[in-house]
């Protein structure tokens, strides 16, 4: 299957050479020519364990790669998650679940495909005959980092280097990536936030001078972010997965169409299930639901996409997010496919901070998606509300996507059922986590950890009670303007 780039400049002539560029060269994003029906073939997918079904999914687009090895592939990277499940449905209530995302090893939704992308990455590389060395640029907003570095740590023939926002991530998302272990691994803090970090990045992508020098060095870029779409098609699988784990429990029939509500920072996630559903999954809406930077709230409500805003430090690091790198893909969709006015509206928004799409758009949008947002007085609410009524903790993040389910609810009364995902586990936010169930603050994240573990007797991650005693290995600090010098040290 070949890959097109969302700006019509570029194409990949199969799914490998998507994902071993990352991004395409003319700043757009590969998406694929066709979407598969994956769908037909959900009576086999419904007698399958995870691993199976995400062969069967990355598969459907993955054509050059070879179907045994992608299995084992898939089977060895899940075999990273507790109980071999990357992506159990739990139960709340008649019309409300919870897919836990986040028991692989960095805790967080990013690992169900960071697990396995050095492997896509890999053999995409040996199927485009590419033999120089790899350098994987990553831009964070706290949790991406940690699972790529997790992923690609002494992968051989590949280096990873991480960006993030020295202000814009928790004290345990710090600590996770600045103890890195691996020879081949290098993390470096950015003054700014995560929209800095991520700019900086793609302009290093986009410098065809520098791709050049770099080549001479034998080695070429690759991006480990949700615009490689070798990052977004295992997130496709658990769409799929908590389906047919729904239709195996009972809980609804084959073609029942349900809700999925995603906290959505970069689009990256909540996109993996607008491609579900136009491979046949029967999705009834997605709830886009974002923080008190919902620039994607007013963008779904009045079609118009306006950086320049203030930006807010939330307790919701991962989706203190302005500019949604993903979204340019559904737009690209909403356009018909064409890339010239795609193109026109992403130069719109480098060059003003803002794009605008039409009213009929703005209607097919709202057949497809409800947005809202929480804001931190109503994250903090939910967290306690939520462990109150059903003695289940919430991270902050996913307490945004349990806000927005309930004025999700409160809009359309007769919804159905809706899955919320869940993105990261608590333990990742302690202080954060413990105060809304408190009201008290705790600086330390590892005693306001503890406290946690006594008042709701879940345990603490050993992910992450093993940070503690760990040796920060990095340190640096740079101005955003330095990244390409970082760069260039590090490679040496
Ligand atoms: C990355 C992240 C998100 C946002 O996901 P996107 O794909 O960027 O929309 C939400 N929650 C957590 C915990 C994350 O790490």
């Amino acid at each position: 299957m070949k890959f097109i780039s969302t700006r019509g400049k570029d194409i990949a002539k199969n799914s490998a050479e998507a994902i071993t560029k990352g991004l395409a060269s003319d700043g757009g994003l590969f998406v694929p020519e066709t979407f598969p029906c994956v769908y037909d073939k959900i009576e086999k997918l419904l007698d399958m364990d995870y691993a199976e079904r995400a062969s069967v999914v990355i598969g459907s687009f993955l054509e050059e790669y070879d179907s045994e090895r992608l299995l084992s592939a898939c089977q060895k990277a899940y075999s990273r998650f507790e109980e071999n499940d990357p992506a159990p449905v739990v139960r709340i209530d008649e019309d409300l679940y919870v897919l836990e995302l986040f028991h692989g090893p960095t805790l967080a939704f990013k690992d169900v495909a960071l697990t396995l992308l050095p492997f896509l990455l890999r053999e995409g590389a040996s199927i485009c005959g590419i033999e120089e060395q790899i350098l994987i640029l990553v831009a964070t907003s706290g949790d991406t980092g940690k699972a790529a570095l997790s992923g690609f740590q002494d992968a051989e023939g590949i280096k990873i280097m991480v960006f993030f926002p020295s202000e814009g991530v928790s004290d345990m998302q710090k600590l996770q990536m600045c103890t890195q272990e691996g020879e081949n691994v290098n993390v470096v803090a950015v003054k700014g936030n995560f929209d800095d970090c991520q700019t900086a990045v793609k302009k290093i992508f986009s410098d065809k001078e520098y791709e050049k020098i770099l080549k001479d060095k034998n080695i070429v870029f690759s991006s480990a972010n949700s615009i490689n779409f070798g990052r977004l098609v295992p997130q496709i699988t658990y769409y799929f997965s908590a389906y047919c784990d729904m239709v195996n429990a009972g809980e609804i029939e084959l073609g029942d169409k349900i809700n999925f509500a995603v906290p959505t920072g970069n689009f990256g996630n909540i996109l993996a299930g607008y491609y579900a559903k136009q491979m046949g999954l029967p999705i009834n809406k997605l709830v886009c639901a974002s923080n008190s930077n919902n620039v994607l709230t007013e963008f779904f409500a009045n079609g118009t996409y306006d950086a320049k805003r203030e930006f807010y430090k939330t307790t919701s690091p991962s989706m203190d997010i302005l500019v949604s790198s993903n979204l340019e893909r559904l737009i690209f969709e909403l356009n018909g496919r064409d890339a010239l006015i795609t193109a026109k509206q992403m130069q719109e928004l480098k060059e003003k901070g803002v794009y605008q799409i039409k009213e009929e758009q703005l209607e097919v949008l709202d057949r497809e998606f409800f947005a809202d947002f929480a804001d931190e007085e109503e994250v903090m609410q939910t967290i306690a509300d939520f462990f109150e009524e059903y003695g289940y903790v919430l991270d902050t993040h996913t307490a945004v996507g349990i806000n927005v389910e309930e004025k999700f609810k409160g809009f359309y009364e007769d919804a159905g059922k809706t899955i919320v995902l869940s993105t990261a586990s608590p333990y990742k936010f302690p202080q954060s986590v413990l105060k809304a169930l408190t009201g008290k603050g705790v600086g330390d994240a590892f005693e306001a950890s503890k406290k946690l573990e006594n008042l709701t007797g879940m345990p603490m991650p050993e992910g992450l009670k093993t940070l503690q005693n760990k040796k920060r290995r990095f340190d640096k600090e740079i101005d955003r303007n330095k990244t390409k010098e970082a760069v260039d040290e590090f490679i040496g």
